[in-house]
């Protein structure tokens, strides 16, 4: 038999970025040869989509698609290949977390455009030379570029209200001069030497054993345990150093993209030029220009939201994730990971050293370094002269603010002396808005969302009532929407706009302000209160959980916490590690300098195990006995879980294909599943929601359970089915 041309047909296995549950086959264009990490461009149903060879090529086999349907790929681009580093990582995340390959690839390949090198912008400028003709078009171009001026196209053919075209015929007469202008640099390069710090005994210790791995160059992970302000900061700054001489890069990552300002500046101070940024604030071609750096191996430092981990890395000396204990780290939706168990994972793969750093380390790195698997790295004293706050409890059933206000007596006198001192002062409450509660005086009727199982909360500011699950808003109504009274509304507790409105009575000639996540969708709102609070410009401070955070504020002596019993209550596994967390960080804000502030929590049950802990400033001891009751439950660290949510619009037709998952879930000695159970917040955006928790021994194969399970059963289409390995959030 003849060959024909078709019979060394070469096949090549395609990852495409796209949530797709498999690897699909393509076929080698003629003498053409792939290899394993080309980004190219396939067809896919009538689509076509960038994907990333995944195995090397090879012969066509009878177990291949038929020839006549496989399709050929179709583009290669020109950009180094995504290294077996990387893909490895996709592979790893995809089989952890439970999502497709695709889905993981798709959050690395999250700027599909910039696989296609940056076109370069044209400047125009004009010549000596004079054109033969002279049009209108033509007078606007030189009456908006005189002589001297660079403009780029775009702003040229604006200016002037002419298109592109009168610029290229003036350019072909030699009367204008059209260049290649430079990008915009984005980021410097940063010199480890640009400043060098005096560190303490204790620092230098710390620094010498977060660098010692880093010549090795083999993994290894840190805790970097460290109060507020000892200079966990500084001396992570070291690491970044030791891998920048030794020609690696670094990644830093944040909870929060609001942390990045300050960082930013010292991160200034520190190497002398900015780092790249990766947060979903960028613009498009700042996204599209740093993704292509990093696939290159430009990028030597960067501080990053959690999806700066999914990015095309090459080189990674240091992965350092700050605020570690943070829950930022959890992405919720879509593929859901913990960004800051990916790192360690990452780490791993590229022979880094990763540096977990916290002022109050979640329980599981306390135990991981506590029993030896990460290596500890302690800081305990503040740098210069600061102590930590002077922490107390106060007892509002002894000493209970006046009616309808929130801030007792105790709390207010605290306040006046630091104010008094000139210090500021820092109110912490985690709830936005004005009231968490609106009812009717005269009905009882209560205000909640009509898609959600959510009351709606009153943010005064705006005149609005807000659902915090779905984001909806409604107008306050001036008459009871349930039996028509009018003025009859009564707002029920605090939010943080109510505890401004009582500062402003108590405190009438000091200037106060909120800060909230609110905030953060406005752009350069939040970033110019800090700055006002920097300035001193502030005396009060009234925040949300933002303010826990890592921003530093130097002026603060006074930190309150209106009321500590929050969150104490819901029956979250981690409820009381968070509360505590929480806390701790709101009254290490005080007393930052060379003062000594105070710090302050308003309790209605102050003998609370974690209000105590806190008091008595054993921290440790705390984590002691969190762990011994979580380890007797066989609850994180010492067992696994895992989260399956069902969510439909029809609550009949969720029940049933509940009832079906349950009758067909797999026996096992070492996993049980608990439920189905309505979800605490059972309805979200009109969709009932209904759980499923697996829990584990800390050895079993969770995700072969999950499966085996899933693989006895077809999801209906009007069901959707989201699995959270490692849960965080239980709602
Ligand atoms: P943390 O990250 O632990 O909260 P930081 O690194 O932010 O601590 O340090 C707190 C403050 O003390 C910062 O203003 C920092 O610049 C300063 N600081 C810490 N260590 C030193 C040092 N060795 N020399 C000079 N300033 C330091
Ligand atoms: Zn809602």
């Amino acid at each position: 038999m003849p060959m024909t041309e078709n019979d060394n047909i070469m096949i090549v296995a395609v990852c495409l970025a796209a949530n797709v549950p498999k690897i699909f086959r393509y076929a080698v264009p003629q003498n053409t040869e792939l290899s394993p990490g080309q980004f190219v461009l396939v067809p896919f149903g009538r689509k076509k989509l960038p994907g990333v060879i995944w195995e090397a090529q090879r012969p066509w086999q009878k177990s291949d698609p038929p020839k006549d349907k496989l399709k050929s790929v179709e583009q290669i681009y020109d950009i180094p290949p995504l290294s077996e580093e990387n893909r490895q990582f996709v592979d790893w995340v995809s089989s952890y977390v439970m999502s497709p390959q695709g889905a993981v690839l798709k959050l690395l390949l999250s700027v599909p455009d910039a696989l296609a090198p940056e076109k370069p912008v044209t400047g125009w400028q004009v010549s000596d030379k004079r054109p033969s003709r002279m049009t209108d078009a033509r007078r606007r171009v030189f009456a908006s570029l005189l002589p001297g001026m660079t403009l780029r196209t775009g702003d040229l053919t604006e200016a002037a209200s002419v298109s592109a075209s009168t610029l290229t015929s003036l350019a072909k007469e030699g009367a204008l001069i059209k260049s290649d202008l430079p990008a915009e640099i984005l980021f410097g390069t940063p010199d480890p030497n640009y400043r060098r710090v005096q560190f303490s005994n204790e620092q230098t210790e710390a620094v010498t054993k977060l660098t010692d791995n880093l010549e090795k160059r083999g993994f290894r992970c840190y805790l970097l345990d460290g109060v507020t302000g000892s200079g966990k900061t500084e001396v992570f700054f070291e690491a970044i150093a030791a891998a920048l001489a030794n020609g690696k890069s670094a990644l830093v990552l944040l909870p929060e993209i609001a942390l990045t300002e300050q960082l930013l500046a010292r991160f200034g101070d520190r190497f002398g030029c900015a780092p790249a940024l990766w947060h979903s604030g960028l613009t498009p071609s700042e996204r599209r220009r740093t993704w292509r750096a990093i696939a290159e191996g430009k990028v030597k430092v960067m501080i990053a939201a959690r999806s700066g981990l999914f990015l095309p890395w090459r080189n990674l000396g240091v992965i350092v994730v700050d605020e570690e204990h943070d829950p930022g780290f959890k992405q919720e939706e879509g593929v859901i990971y913990n960004a800051r168990d990916m790192a360690v994972v990452r780490g791993r793969l590229a022979d880094a050293t990763v540096i977990l750093s916290s002022a109050t380390p979640s329980l599981e790195s306390y135990i991981n370094a506590r029993d030896g698997r990460y290596y500890l790295v302690k800081l305990s004293s503040r740098h210069g002269a600061a102590g930590m706050p002077d922490l107390s409890l106060i007892d509002m059933r002894l000493d209970p603010p006046a009616r309808g206000q929130w801030l007792s007596p105790a709390m207010v006198s605290s306040m006046q002396d630091a104010l008094n001192r000139g210090k500021q002062a820092l109110l912490f409450l985690n709830r936005r808005g004005y009231a968490p509660l609106t009812l009717c005086r005269n009905c009882g009727h209560r205000y909640a969302c009509s898609d959600c199982d959510s009351w709606l909360v009153e943010h005064r500011s705006k005149n609005i009532m807000a659902c915090h699950q779905c984001g909806s808003v409604r107008d306050i109504p001036d008459k009871c929407e349930e039996c028509g009274e009018v003025d009859c509304l009564t707002a029920c507790g605090p939010g943080v706009e109510r505890v401004l409105e009582e500062v402003g009575q108590v405190f009438p000639d000091k200037k106060a302000a909120v800060l909230s996540s609110d905030m953060v969708g406005q752009s350069g709102e939040l970033q110019r209160q800090l700055k006002l609070i920097q300035n001193g410009e502030i005396d009060i401070i009234i925040g949300t959980q933002i303010i826990a955070k890592g921003h530093h504020f130097p002026e603060l002596g006074f930190a309150g916490v209106v009321d500590a019993d929050l969150g104490l209550g819901n029956g979250d596994l981690r409820a009381a590690e968070r509360t505590y967390h929480t806390l701790l960080q709101v009254s290490g804000r005080a007393g930052r300098e060379a003062s000594k502030g105070t710090a302050m929590l308003q309790s209605y049950m102050p003998d609370h195990p974690v209000l105590q802990a806190l008091i008595a400033g054993e921290r440790d001891l705390f984590f002691e006995r969190e762990a011994e009751m979580r380890s007797q439950s066989g609850m994180p660290p010492f067992g696994r879980l895992a989260g399956l949510v069902l969510s439909g619009q029809d609550l009949a037709t969720l029940n049933h294909f509940a009832r079906d998952l349950a009758a067909v879930i797999p026996t096992s000695d070492e996993v049980r599943v608990l439920g189905p159970a309505p979800a605490p917040i059972a309805r979200i955006r009109n969709r009932y929601r209904l759980r499923f928790l697996v829990k584990a021994g800390k050895q079993a194969k969770v995700q072969q359970f999950i499966a085996l399970w899933l693989s006895k059963i077809k999801i209906p289409s009007q069901i959707r089915l989201a699995i959270d390995i490692d849960p965080y959030s239980f709602l």
